[in-house]
């Protein structure tokens, strides 16, 4: 008899969208008349704009010609999209450091950042946010990277790092060595943001310590303050520690189109258990060819129209709706006087529940009482437990419709 990996059953039952699923279909079961407003998975409501549509047509219209048909792709990516993104994505930060080789096009930054621990020895300490994406944590548990959770709901051999309040949603640098150390910002689910210096400092303890920093600035493109790095290379000597993860997704709409980048510096350098040094790119190249066989022709080339004037215009105008979403809805939260957080550089809102109440009662409360959805913050960790978070990626008539019930609930 096949026996399974035993490691799945570790893993917490019902990830958190599920569960969220359940409870609002339920709901809508009972009350077929009520209209639910959704402000809660963090996926994208605007289509695709005129000049990746463009462009993705084209690319159809030439995979349907025999002279521009083209079979598989390059196993890192065309380089046409490669180039635009060191063009527009790393030479335009002033980032120096890292060369289009070092760009590695992929389907996804879910699928990057579960797969990049695969490259990794299973003896490496693990760090991660709390609250924190569930993707790094649940890809560790199968991998078998931990042992079953304890009464918090936290994994044995994970490092949780708590981010709340009275840190500013910045974690504590470690006072132990840890290997691996995932970090996301513009963060999901709190919305907020990490400066330079901030950052400077976890780039000092992973050179100190020869630790690598998981970078994930899926929101990057939000960022609407000076003094916000949108990359982790910005930081000198984050080229020795640091792997970061990008995304189309959320940046240009393409979550059900699909096209992302992990960067792999060239001196990003690990060690074997002789002691040797080993590129980190290498393997990553190696699995890459081994696993993956690329994304489309026509999902890359319209990914690259993003980089086109009218692309980058339209672009922006889509990011800057859904950051006036954002505006809209921490407002209205502030006067109503909750204590919010984020919704300035992300298009997420982090609030914090009124006299204690729990994150899952707030969820109930919300749906039963004015049939607004959200996604509970403890759904994310247990420091999560308390707060809430709402999504910007609504419509603004929803948004707006939204924020005017919640007036007029008793939370
Ligand atoms: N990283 C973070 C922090 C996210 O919130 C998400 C999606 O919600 C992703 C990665 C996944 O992005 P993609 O659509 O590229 O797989």
């Amino acid at each position: 008899m096949a026996r399974i990996n035993e490691h799945y059953s570790k893993l917490q039952a019902g990830y958190l969208f599920p569960e969220i699923g359940r409870r609002v279909s339920n709901y809508a079961e009972a009350h077929p008349d009520k209209k639910i407003i959704k402000m809660g998975i963090g996926d994208v409501t605007k289509p695709l704009c005129p000049a990746v549509m463009q462009a993705f047509h084209e690319g159809v219209d030439e995979m349907g010609q025999e002279k521009s048909f083209k079979g598989y792709g390059p196993d890192k990516g065309y380089d046409f999209l490669r180039n635009a993104i060191i063009d527009n994505e790393i030479k335009a930060r002033g980032i120096t450091t890292i060369t289009a080789d070092d760009i590695f096009i992929s389907d996804g930054s879910k699928c990057d950042t579960g797969n990049i621990l695969e490259i990794f020895g299973l003896d490496n300490s693990i760090a991660v946010q709390d609250p924190v994406y569930p993707v790094y944590v649940d890809t560790s548990v199968m991998a078998g990277r931990t042992g079953t959770t304890n009464e918090k709901g936290q994994y044995e051999g994970l490092h949780y790092m708590p981010c709340n309040e009275e840190n500013n949603f910045i974690p504590e640098i470690p006072s132990k060595k840890i290997d691996i150390i995932f970090l996301c910002y513009p963060n999901n689910p709190t919305g907020t943001t990490a400066t330079k210096e901030e950052l400077k400092k976890w780039v000092e303890y992973a050179q100190k310590n020869k630790s690598i920093i998981l970078f994930d600035a899926a929101y990057e493109a939000f960022i609407q303050e000076d003094n916000v790095p949108h990359s982790i290379f910005e930081i000198e000597g984050a080229e020795n520690c640091a792997i970061e993860f990008r995304s189309f997704s959320k940046k240009a709409g393409f979550t059900g189109t699909r096209c992302a980048y992990t960067i792999i510096p060239e001196t990003l350098i690990a060690t074997d258990s002789k002691g040797n040094d080993v590129s980190v790119k290498k393997l990553w190249a190696r699995r890459h060819a081994t696993k993956f066989n690329g994304t489309s022709y026509p999902v890359q080339k319209a990914a690259a129209a993003i980089y086109s004037p009218e692309g980058k215009k339209q672009v922006e105008e889509t990011i800057a709706y859904y950051m006036e979403n954002a505006r809209i809805m921490k407002e209205s939260l502030q006067e109503q006087g909750f204590t919010v957080f984020g919704g300035v550089n992300a298009p997420y809102v982090w609030l914090k529940t009124k006299n204690g109440m729990k994150s899952w009662d707030f969820f109930d409360q919300l749906i039963e009482q004015i049939q607004v959805v959200g996604t509970p913050g403890s759904g994310f960790g247990s420091a999560g437990e308390g707060y809430f978070r709402f999504s910007a990626f609504a419509s603004r008539e929803q948004v707006i419709e939204g924020m005017e019930k919640l007036k007029n609930a008793s939370l």
